[in-house]
């Protein structure tokens, strides 16, 4: 029985982690569950799934957890304060950690501190902070195993196959919305047409960052980190059917890649039951019925994001946190319509471009780095 934590339950990632561990009771059993705001799911999640512990991150709705909660055995903690104690303090072998942008990270890094497995679904916690994370989770001998489908499927691929064997990862890209649209024709998109992605149903933030592509900009910088690979060595491939989920080119240029349906409950559950696999409730892929899969090279005249997660990547240091925190700004204004989408990407640009790399940079120079980044956003 493995005992989990699940950070962002209320989420896209969250509520299909606790689908997951519900489908699996004899394996998986939820101990610890924390959410942003969404406090009446949350209190319906805890009094369905008995965890020891919840938190509110928002403290403002402690009391109405607490009041909800009151005649169950469930310990309540609230703020970031809590979120972090949280973390650190559950005795928990995996960690699902499903908080959308830079929140993540300090809960993320405690849950490293005590040695527990991370389920990584917050790609930003390594866009963010790379360098520190892999240091650290190897220092405590802490285990990270992607939740995000493109790099499952590359550690999937993997396997026991030795890092040093890797010729080249090819991240699919579903292409988002606007795939098929004109520079011209983005630049004036509406918030309705840029959240209506094609395949995959998940929160705001990263509906428009699959429509800019910064999503996958960021999966560049999260596969450089995790796998050890030069930016020289990752490739993107616009696969429109989204069932390649990615595939790695070894030294022998044998190519092995991960199939399956676009649905997250199956990287999630790899995720959590790791190294072994076991029937669950992912959906199976009819290949005859899906009949064609396409690739086509990125444009990245069209999508300049592209280029500019490689050169974050690139860089290293202080530049991923940067990155990612003037897209969140960018990201915010588009969806309060205070600025265009065709907008968005150029504010980023401007951002990076005005900033001088940190190497090596600690927790503090990185908050500072992403501070900056969003008062210059
Ligand atoms: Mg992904």
């Amino acid at each position: 029985m493995k005992k989990v934590i699940v950070l962002g339950s209320t989420g896209s990632i969250g509520t299909n982690a606790l689908a997951v561990i519900e489908a699996l009771p004899d394996r998986l059993q939820a101990v610890a569950l924390a959410a942003n705001n969404n406090w009446k799911l949350l209190c319906e999640q805890a009094l369905r799934f008995k965890p020891a512990v919840v938190c509110i991150a928002d403290a403002a709705h402690y009391q109405d957890v607490q009041r909800e909660l009151k005649s169950s055995q469930v310990k309540v903690l609230a703020g970031k304060e809590g979120l972090c104690e949280l973390a650190f303090q559950t005795e928990a072998d995996v960690v699902v950690t499903g908080i959308t942008g830079a929140a993540g990270l300090a809960p993320t890094l405690e849950c490293i501190r005590s040695k527990k497995t991370i389920a990584l679904a917050n790609k930003e916690s390594l866009v963010v902070a790379g360098p520190l994370l892999t240091r650290l989770a190897k220092e405590h001998g802490a285990a990270i195993v992607p939740v995000d489908s493109e790099h499952s499927a590359v550690h999937q691929a993997i396997g026991s196959t030795p890092y040093k064997a890797i010729n080249k990862v090819t991240l699919t890209a579903s292409g988002g919305p606007f795939v098929d649209r004109s520079k011209e024709q983005m630049a004036e998109a509406t918030v309705e047409a840029a959240l209506n992605h094609p395949t995959w149903k998940m929160g705001p933030v990263i509906t428009v960052n699959s429509a800019t592509l910064v999503n996958k900009a960021l999966e560049v910088i999260e596969a450089h980190w995790l796998f050890g690979v030069s930016t020289d060595q990752i490739e993107i491939l616009v696969h429109r059917q989204s069932v390649v989920h990615s595939m790695v080119e070894f030294v022998d240029n044998s190519v092995v890649a991960q199939l399956g349906v676009p649905d997250m409950k199956l990287p999630i559950q790899y995720a959590l039951t790791h190294p072994e696999r076991c029937v669950g409730i992912a959906p199976k892929l009819d290949l005859a019925q899906v009949g064609t899969l396409t690739f086509e090279p990125v444009d990245q005249e069209r999508f300049p994001a592209v280029t500019l997660g490689y050169r974050a990547a690139y860089e290293e240091g202080s530049m991923g946190a940067v990155f990612n925190a003037a897209n969140e700004v960018a990201v915010g204004k588009f969806l309060a319509r205070q600025i265009r989408f065709g907008d968005i990407i150029p504010i980023v640009e401007e951002v990076m471009a005005k900033h001088r790399v940190v190497q090596d940079p600690s927790l503090e120079q990185i908050f500072e780095a992403d501070r900056w980044a969003r008062t210059e956003a």
